[in-house]
């Protein structure tokens, strides 16, 4: 099949490769440059996005924030509402989702200015994550507010758009769900991955290591099948969820997902007999989604860093993936597989290499 992707960041690079090995043709387009590309190279095809929609069997995308001039000229070759999905970037929407499908999320409000804000930081009781609906990621967009905390200041930096105040949830660990759900409905998905953020940043995770209980993981496929069966998704989705201990029961609460695959599934690269990537591919060309067989792997990002040293480029057990992007502090550059047997020696691998590889922004 022809597959057109939307975005030709390190994701759309992914995906395309992965879309070549299953034997499918695959272009990209750049919604920073609005040029139609080929894999891997920074090459303008002379192509119109016109052209390339017509070209293509299908058409889908690294990032859920899709212009409308593509959700329209390109509606008949998506294989669900891309409208429906690019309305999830605001939060609101997004929360709203998670309560009309009863899975359970932090208890949230909007507010849409200083004085409604204000207000509700006047009467909080606990501590508040303020979330701006439109924008937001890799932690950016967010304040903190803690009861003792002054209600001027805060209401003043993040009221000045629309947003969501959630309560800030006291979680035990983070973890995430990356699955695919098909045409026919039938869904594949990756045990649960335990994530590790600095600074709202995604520093490392931890793919078939460290297994949670099967009442848990159960817990997660279903809200899994849930959201993805509202939205008649096709495609990898990611959830991200906090553990949290309730009446000494362990639940989990979703915290956001992500229509698309997703860096907390990377480790899948080396972890899996199919990574996220083969199984968005099998997913939007009808394939058969696969059995899988996983190897413990830690993922361990590369952000803001120059380049990736040579002892971990040169190591039997690590698959090294750069990004070809210039480095800035907090940008994802790269990441970094490694085989690694349980979480002892990931978290020994995480101690020696993480301060190497992470350049966070101040
Ligand atoms: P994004 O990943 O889009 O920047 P998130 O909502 O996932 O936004 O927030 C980033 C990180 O901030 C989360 O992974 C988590 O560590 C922390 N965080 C977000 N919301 C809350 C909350 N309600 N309570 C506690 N921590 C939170
Ligand atoms: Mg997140």
């Amino acid at each position: 099949m022809k597959i057109l992707f939307i975005g030709d960041g390190q994701l759309g690079q992914m995906l395309g490769a992965s879309g070549i090995s299953h034997g499918h043709e695959c272009l990209l387009f750049s919604t920073r440059s609005n040029t139609v590309k080929p894999l891997s190279a920074q090459l303008d095809l002379s192509m119109s996005l016109a052209e390339a929609i017509a070209w293509a069997d299908v058409v889908s995308w690294e990032h859920e924030d899709i212009p409308a001039d593509i959700i329209a000229a390109a509606h008949d070759k998506f294989l669900m509402d891309p409208a429906r999905i690019k309305s999830l970037t605001d939060r609101r929407a997004e929360k709203k989702l998670f309560d009309d499908c009863q899975v359970p999320t932090s208890p949230w409000q909007t507010y849409h200015n200083v004085d409604e804000l204000t207000k509700i930081l006047q009467q909080a009781e606990q501590p508040l994550v303020l979330k701006a609906a439109r924008g937001g990621y890799d932690g950016k967009g967010q304040w903190r507010f803690g009861v003792a905390d002054e209600v001027a200041e805060v209401a003043a930096a993040a009221g000045q758009a629309p947003g969501i105040a959630e309560q800030m949830i006291a979680f035990e660990r983070e973890v995430s769900l990356v699955g695919a759900r098909s045409k026919d409905g039938s869904i594949c998905c990756y045990p649960l991955i335990t994530n590790v953020h600095e600074r709202g940043i995604l520093s490392y995770s931890l793919g078939a290591i460290d297994p949670v209980s099967d009442a848990l993981q159960q817990q997660a496929e279903a809200c899994f099948k849930r959201l993805t069966d509202a939205l008649n998704y096709v495609g990898v989705l990611a959830i991200e969820f906090f553990v949290v201990e309730e009446q000494q029961q362990t639940k989990l609460l979703v915290n956001e997902i992500a229509p698309r695959v997703h860096n907390s599934g990377h480790w899948t690269m080396t972890g899996a007999n199919s990574s996220q990537f083969d199984l968005h591919i099998r997913a939007l060309t009808g394939m058969p989604l696969p059995l899988l067989r996983l190897t413990p792997t830690l993922m361990l990002n590369v952000i803001g860093a120059e380049q990736i040293p040579a002892g971990l480029w040169h190591h039997a057990d690590t698959d090294c993936h750069w990004y070809n992007k210039e480095a800035r502090p907090g940008r994802k550059v790269g990441h970094v597989n490694i085989r690694t047997a349980n979480r002892d020696t990931a978290q020994q691998w995480v101690s020696q290499w993480a301060h190497k590889l992470q350049v966070l922004a101040d």
